[in-house]
């Protein structure tokens, strides 16, 4: 019998494989996969959100789309791209349950005495990363030998004797991510342990362009205070927090910093997720053969249609400017999901008019009160310097 952590990593590999090839790295190239793990009552686990992904679109790249608005998948690290395939699988959930009265959804149940969903006894939520995610959780001290003389002796009985003197050399293994460009804390860029600042929120590289998406680091810091549901699910269903999170083996990965990162770095008074490391190696991690990022990503949700999706550059493989056909983990298919249950459901969960058409995607997520609440009072404490994305990418209508 694998311990925990081992199975959770077995699990997503396994479904991993059992996907069709388009979208997975060719023989020279690398990429991370992620996926989340639901647990029920039973101990039953089940892979319910599965992505892959290395690529972050820059600030040009998404002004230059005011088209695309909502079309467009910015971040598309696999850790990003999983909360969206998992939000994408909470959505069907609960059509589900509204549709068929309860006994449908492996997760949710309605409680008709108070009219809201909850989420079932015992269900719980596991995540799972092939390599520790980018940004602080990332800045791990390493420590190695140097050897500085190597000489043989002969003394008076005609052995051998080496005399070896050598120096213990310490180092950090580093991050692509960059910190916020108005933060008054910058990384020094020294040789060795000072190469980096250790704490502040960072953005991804995107082409040789700063991005506006935040490490995959600040973003589970995040989720792990407001859930990883986002703000317009947060109207229909409980908060979710994940319980476990996983990575692979063969990475840097130090305990430390992975805590610092999450948790930590924030207040020691935030409740943490328990992280384990797998010893299960995820076979196309970056190595000497595997040397270029793999500019696709496979996207998959444990729904019953159009489970697998490849995306590139943010948009749906072989999408063209006629043939636009969108993948169903953009803003804009996640707000379309969210409207159909507002419209065909008898929730009593908030005011919300009826589809008028003139809420914006910004508007909706301002539905949610009491998110955008905590959220406001987190920014506050934790994360004073969390840059918001033009308001403009999310001003669009369905
Ligand atoms: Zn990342």
């Amino acid at each position: 019998m694998n311990n925990f952590e081992d199975t959770i990593a077995q699990l997503c590999l396994n479904k991993y494989h059992s996907l069709k090839k388009t979208g997975k790295p060719i023989a020279t190239e690398w990429t991370v996969l992620s996926g989340i793990v639901m647990k029920n009552n039973d101990n039953n686990l089940k892979v319910i959100a599965l992505a892959t992904g290395t690529k972050c679109l820059g600030i040009n790249e998404l002004i230059d789309n005011k088209i695309n608005i909502g079309n467009r998948l910015h971040d598309s690290h696999a850790e990003v791209l999983t909360r969206r395939a998992f939000l994408r699988y909470l959505y069907i959930e609960i059509e589900k349950l509204l549709n068929n009265e309860n006994n449908l959804s492996d997760i949710f149940i309605l409680n008709t005495y108070k009219n809201i969903i909850e989420l079932k006894n015992g269900v719980s939520f596991h995540f799972y990363c092939s390599q520790t995610p980018c940004g602080d959780c990332s800045i791990i001290p390493i420590n190695y030998t140097n050897l500085l003389n190597d000489e043989v002796d002969i003394d008076v009985n005609g052995r051998e004797i080496g005399y070896q003197e050598t120096e213990i050399i310490q180092d950090l293994h580093r991050t692509g991510a960059k910190c916020i460009v108005d933060d008054k804390i910058q990384d020094p860029k020294l040789p060795g342990v000072n190469y980096h600042a250790i704490g502040p929120l960072r953005t991804k590289p995107g082409r040789g362009d700063p991005t506006l998406s935040l490490s995959c680091s600040d973003k589970l810091a995040k989720w792990n205070i407001v859930g990883i549901q986002g703000a317009l699910l947060s109207i229909l269903i409980p908060k979710i927090k994940l319980e476990t999170i996983v990575i692979g083996g063969n990475c840097p990965f130090s305990i430390e910093s992975m805590n610092r990162g999450i948790f930590k770095r924030f207040s020691t008074e935030i409740s943490a997720p328990i992280i384990l490391q797998s010893t299960l190696e995820f076979e196309h991690i970056k190595s000497d053969e595997r040397h270029h990022p793999c500019p696709s990503s496979v996207i998959w949700c444990h729904v019953k249609n159009r489970h697998t999706e490849v995306a590139v550059e943010g948009r749906k493989q072989g999408a063209t400017k006629k043939n636009k056909c969108n993948l169903l983990i953009t803003r804009k298919e996640l707000l379309h999901q969210f409207l159909k249950i507002i419209d065909n459901s008898n929730l009593k969960i908030i005011d919300i008019p009826k589809h008028p058409k003139i809420l914006t995607y910004y508007d909706y997520k301002q539905l949610s009160i009491d998110y955008q609440k905590t959220w406001k009072e987190c920014k506050q404490r934790y994360f004073e310097n969390w840059p918001s994305k033009p308001i403009d990418l999310q001003q669009f209508l369905l």
